[in-house]
């Protein structure tokens, strides 16, 4: 237990998102009174659900709320995955996100409580203050006394203007050697690294500490009793609750943050670290940052997992759960109980519900524009506007796969630019899923393990 400390050098591994489906989003697009522009940060449309979501964002980034939880509730593909993403841009890499499809829940490894249990404790953030290793200050006197006591082998004394002193004299030899390799002298401003007696010179003392304040780090200036200036180094780290779980855990150890195989963790080791990072809150060294767990397809979790979330919630380490479900009324997953989204009545009831709507044909232009350049595919305004009547016609995410793959088509006849007939062509590949049931309907007879015949499994 005693270097927990140290878990503050691991970084969250888990914000890495390769560019992909919502990589155009950069945020939420609100202005300073949290009035959504129409497109901006790749964002269109969608004005009410972006609002309540910048009004939710707000609360979440003054550490006003937590344990509270949001359900985004539309048909599929109206921006409920982006308008989280967008959150989570916006967050700032202080604050966790963690995203999850609520289907990953159910693996063998582990079971579906400790699952989620690990995906809540993701998403809190300890902020710890750390004094550093690293003691900044001027130096005032430096005396080397060369009468050599063995061959090569010094002694001397450095006086340093920082509260320290006892540890730095304790360094001995080593800061010794160090010393006169850097050749320091009365005036110059040098850090020393507490754990190695490294001397590095900064400069001459008319140098500003905070010129040196290369990590970004707070610096603090404090006055000493003489009146002389000092300067003593604050580091701020945040990692996840989790994480202190995973490298305190015995079986595990750190790797096992690098290839996620962390297997289940023992309730006592989550009580010891609740207990240390209690104590660490009491004593000033470390805020809790709650921060946020998305569920994508929330109707995919059953009923014990839902009554695991109505718990969670209520712990005063949880984070702010947002949800999303394209469903309407559905069957409670293991019930036989219908109800809206296929959430239990009495989850529903503590969420705050935002709903969002279905484009209209100029949303989709403007989106289809948007992911045209994150694509880097050039289309003719005729191809963009093609693309518009398909995206209306069948869905938003059908047009947008159809971009790249147009854009292929068109590099194979040579031109840089997609124009109509690259559409046409790839509109002919690949079927929508309209045409793609009418194909399977045709062609039922051929495919292996057809049910149609069974009236108990229509398809459609
Ligand atoms: P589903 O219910 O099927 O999961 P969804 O509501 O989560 O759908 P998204 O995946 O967010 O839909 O949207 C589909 C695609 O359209 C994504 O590429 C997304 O980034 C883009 N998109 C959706 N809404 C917007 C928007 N308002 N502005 C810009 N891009 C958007």
């Amino acid at each position: 237990m005693d270097n927990i400390i140290s878990t503050s050098q691991v970084r969250d591994i888990t914000r890495l998102e390769r560019s992909g489906t919502h990589s155009h989003i950069k945020g939420l697009g609100l202005n300073e009174k949290l009035e959504p522009r129409s497109n901006s940060q790749g964002m269109v449309g969608q004005l009410r659900a972006r609002k309540a979501a910048g009004v939710i964002l707000k609360m979440i980034q003054k550490g006003k709320i937590a344990g509270r939880a949001i359900l985004m509730a539309g048909a599929p593909g109206t921006g409920k995955t982006a308008i989280a993403m967008a959150m989570a841009q916006e967050l700032g890499d202080d604050v966790p996100f963690t995203s999850i499809s609520a289907s990953e829940v159910f693996s063998l490894e582990m079971s579906k409580t400790e699952s989620l249990t690990q995906a809540f404790r993701k998403s809190i953030g300890v902020r710890i203050k750390e004094e550093t290793d690293i003691i900044e200050g001027e130096v005032v006197e430096v005396q080397i006394d060369r009468s050599v006591t063995g061959v090569g082998s010094k002694t001397g004394k450095l006086t340093l203007k920082t509260t320290d002193m006892e540890t730095i004299y304790d360094l001995g030899q080593k800061m010794i050697e160090s010393l006169n390799k850097e050749k320091v002298v009365a005036g110059d401003v040098i850090q020393i690294d507490k754990s190695t007696g490294r001397i590095t010179k900064l400069g001459r003392s008319f140098l500003r500490a905070r010129d040196f304040d290369a990590t970004g780090s707070e610096v603090k200036f404090v006055q000493c009793p003489d009146g002389e200036l000092q300067t003593r180094k604050e580091l701020v780290h945040t990692v996840s609750i989790h994480e202190i779980d995973v490298i305190n855990s015995r079986q595990q150890g750190f790797l096992a943050l690098f290839s996620g195989d962390t297997g289940e963790i023992k309730p006592e080791i989550r009580e010891q670290i609740n207990q240390k990072v209690a104590e660490w809150r009491e004593e000033g060294k470390a805020t809790i940052v709650p921060g946020v767990l998305f569920i994508d397809e929330i109707h995919m979790l059953d009923m014990e997992c839902f009554s695991f979330l109505n718990r969670a919630l209520e712990d005063n380490l949880a984070p702010v759960v947002i949800m999303a479900s394209n469903r309407g009324i559905a069957k409670i997953r293991g019930t036989n109980y219908k109800s809206p989204h296929g959430m239990p009545l009495d989850l529903l009831d503590r969420l705050s519900i935002i709903s969002t709507e279905p484009y209209s044909e100029d949303e989709m232009h403007e989106i289809l524009k948007i992911r045209c350049i994150e694509e880097e595919a050039e289309l003719t305004s005729d191809a963009i506007d093609i693309l518009t009547k398909i995206a209306t016609e069948t869905s938003l995410r059908y047009a947008i796969n159809l971009i790249t793959t147009s854009y292929l088509v068109a590099q194979k006849r040579k031109s840089l630019k997609v124009d109509v007939a690259d559409i046409k062509r790839v509109y002919s590949l690949f079927l929508d899923e309209k045409r793609s049931v009418q194909y399977v309907k045709e062609f039922q007879t051929e495919f292996l393990y057809n049910v149609a015949d069974d009236t108990s499994s229509k398809m459609a």
